[in-house]
């Protein structure tokens, strides 16, 4: 391919002549490497059509009955003993659905499918394959277990934040959303006595360490305000906010808590909250933004809308060679064109392990996540991609460059030879190990040294080595 309209009339719009010579070097170049061309042939790879899960939460279960429901086997891996992960802590959605309800359904669905096995308490020590073929071991009450599938999906969640300040972990009347949300869930009688409810906003998101905006934390305090004033319509009800960001059709609900009498008050942030126990008074002391004033208010109950965290390295992480952004949540290959899959084949994601999100969103990712992971299972053999690099071990002098540099780990050591090889089922043809080898030993179908020397010296003008060819 000799891309005229990016490398030449895009970017030189305005020097024709400089284009069209351009151009004419680019289809020179290409005509010298085509001649080179050898047929590239693309392996076949058998695929084990079972799936492993990783995380009992909402998404992973979602996802593993989707496959189940499909008829495919499914291994459940969760690490605790209990299925459910943050949802077991959340009471209604935005809509007012029950989820402890739906809850208690998807996890008897799951437990009585035959086609699931649920692993509790079960860690994975170790994986390795390629898709198709992977193969992990679990850790399970001192026992391990290896298991083979096919393909993995990645849904193993993320935590609330414990907050560091504002009197949290010192004074009972200072709560988390989730610990409300629990209250809820447990018909606590003892909200119906609170006179004053505060809601502070971004606990723990939007600052330096951590600057995204966790998503769903605005619509969920929203929705409990409205919730205790419903429990209790004399409540006086405040939320501090820095934007308040319900996002799309859960705006009506900001305009419901509005209607209803619930107090949005934007904070000053660079000027602080403080919050102090003085006698039995819980104070908060704040700058409001638009009086440009001190204010307090002194709740009987301050909930903070604390952030969603993921676990940073994490080890699952490097199991299945895929990424996680500088947050810590997985990275997925394109955020449009492959929003579930990972650049690793046959590796997917959903739910809170790639970004805060709410439970209805993390069921609609993971039925996605389920339905690529099914363009898999669906085949008995694949074929993997011809352009792949391949070791000459006549030429390897074992040294491991390729080993350490390549990041989808396709280059090992032969335990008989004791040189390089590369598995081409892992391999993505980046070039990397062939541009590190000293012995140039690697050679990477379609991009021979042959062919890539050819188009430099066909185009002429080598300006940057300055010789004439
Ligand atoms: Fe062999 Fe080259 Fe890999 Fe070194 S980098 S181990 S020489 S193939
Ligand atoms: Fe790894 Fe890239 Fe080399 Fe393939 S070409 S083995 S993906 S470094």
């Amino acid at each position: 391919m000799t891309n005229i309209r990016n490398q030449c009339s895009w970017v030189h719009t305005h020097e024709p002549d400089k284009a069209t010579q351009k151009a004419r070097d680019l289809i020179r170049m290409a005509v010298a490497k085509v001649a080179l061309h050898e047929p590239l042939t693309e392996p076949t790879v058998q695929i084990k059509q079972t799936a492993l899960v990783v995380g009992g939460g909402v998404a992973g279960m979602a996802a593993a009955k989707n496959l189940a429901g499909q008829g495919y086997p499914v291994f459940l891996v969760d690490k605790s003993d209990l299925l459910g992960g943050q949802a077991r802590h959340l009471h209604e959605t935005w809509r007012g659905e029950d989820i402890q309800q739906y809850l208690t359904g998807l996890i008897e669905g799951v437990e009585g499918d035959r086609n699931i096995e649920v692993l509790r308490g079960a860690r994975i020590k170790e994986a390795e394959g390629f898709v198709g073929n992977f193969r992990t071991t679990i850790e399970k009450e001192a026992e391990t277990r290896t298991l083979e599938h096919g393909v993995t999906i990645i849904a193993s969640g993320a935590s609330e934040f414990v907050p560091d300040r504002y009197l949290y972990g010192k004074d009972p009347r200072v709560v988390t959303g989730l610990e409300l949300q629990q209250r809820f869930i447990d018909n606590d009688p003892g909200l119906r006595e609170v006179n004053t409810a505060l809601f502070v906003q971004c606990v723990g998101s939007r600052i330096p360490e951590r600057p995204y905006c966790s998503k769903v934390c605005c619509t969920q305090s929203v929705k409990s305000a409205l919730e205790l004033k419903k429990i209790n319509p004399e409540m006086n009800v405040f939320v501090l906010y820095r934007d308040m960001r319900p996002y799309g059709l859960r705006e009506d609900l900001y305009r419901e808590a509005r209607f209803s009498g619930i107090s949005f008050i934007r904070y000053d942030f660079d000027t602080g909250l403080n919050v102090a126990a003085d006698g039995r008074d819980l104070r908060v002391l704040f700058t409001d933004s638009v009086l440009r004033r001190q204010m307090e208010i002194c709740p009987d109950l301050l909930i903070l809308a604390s952030a969603v965290i993921a676990e940073k390295k994490n080890p699952i992480a490097q199991f299945y060679k895929v990424t996680q952004n500088d947050d810590g949540f997985f990275q997925e290959a394109h955020v449009k064109l492959r929003p579930v899959d990972f650049a690793t084949d046959g590796v997917f994601v959903c739910g809170l392990a790639h970004g805060p999100k709410p439970v209805d969103e993390s069921i609609a990712q993971a039925q996605a996540a389920a339905a690529r992971a099914v363009t898999f299972l669906a085949a008995k053999q694949i074929s993997v991609s011809g352009t792949v690099a391949h070791v000459d071990a006549a030429a390897c002098s074992s040294c491991g460059v390729c080993v350490s540099i390549c990041p989808y780990s396709a280059p090992r050591f032969n335990e008989k030879t004791g040189r390089a090889e590369i598995e081409s089922a892992l391999c993505k043809g980046c070039g990397l190990c062939t541009a590190s080898c000293r012995s140039g030993a690697i050679h990477l179908s379609g991009f021979d040294n042959d062919q890539v020397f050819s188009q430099i010296f066909a185009s002429g003008d080598c300006s940057t080595c300055a010789v004439s060819h």
